[in-house]
């Protein structure tokens, strides 16, 4: 695989411990870790342990025995379970995520939306919200009530990719995306921000599914005017795919790392399925092993 050479200082990997570290998770971290080298860039161990419910211990030691096993050195963050909970947690950072929530209601760029999970799927629609919760202005209080960006009023998005300035619109389905759920937590686009933003990131690598994300925290950033973060250089990925074409997803416990080493692989048999697994999406002559 060609890497580009990229400038940036400091990125990140931020692995969500929801499920144990699978082959997707080691290709992303691979390649973060690889253009950093390139780049004589520090990488900053971000967990992002934000949604406490699906969060577990085991998955977040896992993360440690992960990178550690796979060789993916990172030089910033947490060394262990403890020093994470301590100084890392998202649950540290609450405060900020807080006043950003609060800028934004003072700024009026925020509504309240009340609308079910079941009325959204009846409208088949997975963002935005169909119905008038933007002309109702609930009371943003008010018990079960989403937080969501009016992203209308930042018309034209910006980002810095290693291919050049991609000006662009927000996508359809992240209109008024979601920056804080009914039970009062920020959202993952406004946390994401917010961490990448305090850490200092200016280069961030992810797969191409986060693209849409990407845009989002871009609208975002503008209302919370972070303009450092128009400069972050981005690099999206391929993802990796098994023989139907699927996106392979946590819930494919076959893919987990764990799983792997169980049956007898070493870091280098599991590099080598993760090779054999990389979808060719330019020509098949630019790939390459790496
Ligand atoms: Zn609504």
């Amino acid at each position: 695989m060609n890497l580009p050479h990229l400038h940036f200082h400091r990125t990140r990997i931020a692995p969500t411990p929801s499920g144990y570290l699978h082959m997707g998770n080691v290709l992303a971290f691979a390649i973060t870790a690889a253009l950093a080298h390139k780049a004589g860039a520090d990488v900053l161990l971000r967990i992002d342990d934000m949604d406490r419910e699906r969060v577990r211990p085991e998955y977040v030691q896992d993360i440690f025995d992960t990178l550690q096993f796979m060789d993916i050195p990172y030089t910033e963050g947490p060394r262990d379970v403890q020093q994470f909970e301590l100084d890392y947690s998202q649950q540290v950072r609450l405060p900020l995520y807080h006043k950003a929530l609060e800028q934004l209601r003072e700024k009026g760029v925020v509504y309240g939306c009340d609308c079910t999970r079941t009325q959204l799927a009846g409208w088949n629609m997975e963002h935005g919200c169909p119905g008038s919760c933007r002309e109702k202005a609930l009371a943003l209080d008010a018990p079960d009530v989403n937080w969501r960006l009016k992203t209308n009023l930042v018309p034209m998005l910006h980002v810095n990719t290693h291919e050049g300035i991609v000006t662009t619109t927000l996508p359809a389905e992240m209109t008024d995306f979601v920056v804080r759920k009914k039970d009062g937590c920020p959202a993952y686009q406004l946390t994401s921000l917010i961490d990448d933003v305090f850490y200092n990131i200016d280069g961030i690598v992810r797969g191409e599914d986060l693209w849409h994300s990407t845009l989002a925290q871009q609208n975002l950033a503008a209302q919370l005017a972070f303009t450092s973060f128009q400069e972050v250089l981005f690099y999206h990925h391929p993802l990796l795919m098994n023989e139907t074409d699927k996106k392979l997803s946590k819930s494919a416990g076959a893919t987990s790392i764990q799983y792997l080493r169980k049956l007898g692989n070493t870091s280098a048999d599991i590099y080598t399925i993760i090779g054999s697994l990389l979808k060719p999406v330019v020509n098949a002559d630019s790939w390459r092993r790496w």
